[in-house]
C-alpha cells in the first residue's frame, strides 16, 4: 500500500464520500500496464500474430493491450523496432476520444515523453502536421527519440515556453492537446515520487499553471477547432475547476460530449460549486472503477474567433553536390526518392511537413522528417528514416529473426557476418526495420546508433 499524505487522505473521502472505502482500496491492487500498437508501422492482426507477450484488449483503445507482470516488452527487439509504445492504460483513452483526422494540423503542447503524440501520429496516417512541444529540454530529448522510434515522419518536435508558441502559431491548429503537468493523484499507485511531492499548495500552483497553458492554448486553436485537456490528477481545482474558469474567461468556448466506454465515469459540477451543468459531459477515470490508473479529459470546442492568419515559409533550395548526393543514395538503395520540402539544419537533411510554418526562433529539436546527413559528398541515411522505411521500400535489407542471437549482437552494435547486397542494408526484425548496416566483404557494419546500444544484456 502507498503511504498516503494525510491531506490527500481527508480530502478525497470529503469528495468520494460512500465510494471512498471502494476507491482507497484501488491502492492494494498493483497498477495495470499497457501496450499499444504502432499502426504506423504495424497493423494489429500482423502483432497479434508474431507477439511474444501476453495481451488482454483494453476496452476503449483498439490498439491498445494490457499485459503481464512477467511480460518485459521495453527490453524486446519489436519495442526498438517502434512495433508499439508502452503507455498506462488509462491515458490512453485521451488518444481515442481525440478523434484525429487524417491531414488535420495539430498541437501537443506539453508532449513529453510522448505517449499522447505518438498516438496522435498514429491516427494522422502519416498526413497533416503534428507539432510535439515540451518545455524541458532534457524531456525534449526524449520525445524526439519516441517520435523517431515510432517512424514519424509528419513531426516537428519543439522545445519552446507555450507563450512564445502562441505568438507564433495564431489560431492555426484544427487541434489542440494539453495534457497538462499536474499534482499528479492518478498516479499515486505506478508513481511514488508524484506522491512524495503533492500538497494542497502544489495543487493550487498546478492549476495556475494549467490555466496559463490554456490561455496560450486557446490563442494557437482555429474556429471550430478542438482544445482537449486532460490531467492524471484527481483534484477537481485542476479539472472542473480549471475549465470553469477557462470558460468564465472564454465564451468562444464550449464542452463537447465526449464518447464513453464502460467504466468510463464524468466530471461533476458540484465538486467545485458550479452551476455550469457542461462540465459533467468531461470524462473522470477511475482506478476502481476500470483497469487503469486516474486521468480527466475535458473536450473543448471554439465556436467563434477569427481566421487563421497564413504565415509563408522561407523556401531555401539545396545546393547542386547536395543533390547529387542524395539521390545518388536514394537511386542506389531505395525503391523511391522521398520527395517534399527539403531543409538542411547543419548537415542533415529534412523533408518538412507540407503544413509546417517558419521555423525562425523557435527552439526546433526535430523539423520533421529526418533522412540523414552530408559527410564529405556523401550522403548516410539516418536512423529515423531506418525506422520510418518499409522492407518493400529499399533494394537490400538483411532479415533477422527476434529470437536469434544475431538480433542480439545488431542492437549491442557488433558487426554480422552475413550475405547480401554490398552497401547499405536495413536490417529487419521479423520484416519491420530496426536499423542500418553497411555490407562489405559478407561483414555488415553496425550502424545502429551508439547512444541506443544494448549492454549487459
Ligand atoms: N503528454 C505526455 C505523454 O503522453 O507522454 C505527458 C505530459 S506530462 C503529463 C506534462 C508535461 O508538461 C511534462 O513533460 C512537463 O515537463 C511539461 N510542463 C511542465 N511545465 C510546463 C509548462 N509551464 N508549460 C508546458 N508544459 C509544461
Amino acid at each position: 500500500m502507498v503511504n498516503l499524505p494525510q491531506d490527500y487522505i481527508n480530502k478525497m473521502k470529503k469528495l468520494m464520500q460512500e465510494e471512498y472505502e471502494a476507491f482507497i482500496r484501488s491502492y492494494d491492487e498493483p497498477h495495470v500496464q499497457g501496450l499499444r500498437v504502432n499502426t504506423l508501422k504495424i497493423k494489429i492482426e500482423d502483432f497479434l500474430s508474431i507477439n511474444p507477450f501476453h495481451l488482454h484488449h483494453i476496452p476503449w483503445v483498439n490498439e491498445g493491450f494490457y499485459y503481464d507482470m512477467e511480460d518485459r516488452p521495453g527490453k524486446h527487439p519489436f519495442h526498438e523496432a517502434g512495433l508499439y509504445y508502452i503507455q498506462e492504460p488509462s491515458a490512453m483513452a485521451v488518444g481515442a476520444l481525440a478523434d484525429v483526422k487524417p491531414g488535420e494540423r495539430i498541437l501537443d503542447l506539453a508532449a513529453a515523453p510522448g505517449g499522447k503524440s505518438t498516438h496522435i501520429a498514429a491516427k494522422l496516417q502519416g498526413k497533416g502536421l503534428l507539432v510535439s512541444n515540451e518545455i524541458h529540454p532534457s524531456r525534449a530529448k526524449i520525445l524526439s527519440q519516441n517520435v523517431e522510434r515510432m517512424g514519424i515522419k509528419n513531426c516537428v518536435v519543439t522545445n519552446e515556453h507555450p507563450e512564445r508558441l502562441a505568438k507564433k502559431f495564431k489560431n492555426y491548429f484544427h487541434k489542440i492537446l494539453v495534457d497538462a503537468p499536474c499534482s499528479g493523484e492518478g498516479m499515486f499507485r505506478k508513481d511514488i515520487e508524484a506522491c512524495n511531492q503533492w500538497s494542497l499548495d502544489n495543487v493550487s500552483f498546478c492549476s495556475d499553471r494549467q490555466l496559463d497553458i490554456l490561455e496560450n492554448a486557446s490563442e494557437m486553436l482555429m474556429p471550430e477547432g478542438i482544445l482537449i485537456y486532460s490531467t492524471c490528477t484527481f483534484s477537481p481545482e485542476e479539472n472542473e475547476g480549471v475549465i470553469e474558469q477557462f470558460l468564465k474567461i472564454h465564451k468562444e468556448f464550449i464542452i463537447e460530449k465526449s464518447k464513453s466506454f464502460e467504466g468510463f465515469d464524468h466530471g461533476r459540477a458540484a465538486w467545485i460549486n458550479s452551476k455550469n451543468t457542461d462540465l459533467n459531459k468531461t470524462i473522470r477515470l477511475w482506478p476502481h472503477k476500470l483497469r487503469g490508473e486516474g486521468h480527466f479529459i475535458a473536450v473543448l470546442r471554439k465556436i467563434d474567433g477569427e481566421e487563421q492568419t497564413k504565415v509563408k515559409r522561407d523556401k531555401k533550395s539545396m545546393n547542386k553536390q547536395h543533390i547529387k548526393d542524395y539521390m545518388d543514395f536514394t537511386k542506389s538503395y531505395l525503391q523511391y526518392t522521398p520527395e517534399g520540402e527539403f531543409l538542411l539544419f547543419g548537415d542533415h537533411l529534412y523533408i518538412v511537413p507540407d503544413e509546417m510554418i517558419s521555423l525562425e526562433n523557435l527552439k526546433v529539436l526535430r523539423p520533421g522528417w529526418h533522412l540523414g546527413m552530408f559527410k564529405k559528398n556523401r550522403f548516410e541515411p539516418s536512423h529515423a528514416l531506418a525506422l520510418s522505411l518499409k522492407s518493400t521500400e529499399v533494394k537490400n535489407s538483411i532479415f533477422l529473426d527476434s529470437s536469434s542471437s544475431k538480433i542480439l549482437s545488431y542492437l549491442k552494435g557488433e558487426s554480422l557476418e552475413t550475405a547480401g547486397n554490398k552497401g547499405w542494408n536495413l536490417v529487419l526484425v521479423n520484416g519491420y526495420s530496426l536499423g542500418w548496416g553497411k555490407l562489405s566483404n559478407h561483414v555488415l557494419k553496425n550502424h545502429y546508433p551508439k547512444g541506443l546500444r544494448w549492454v549487459d544484456y
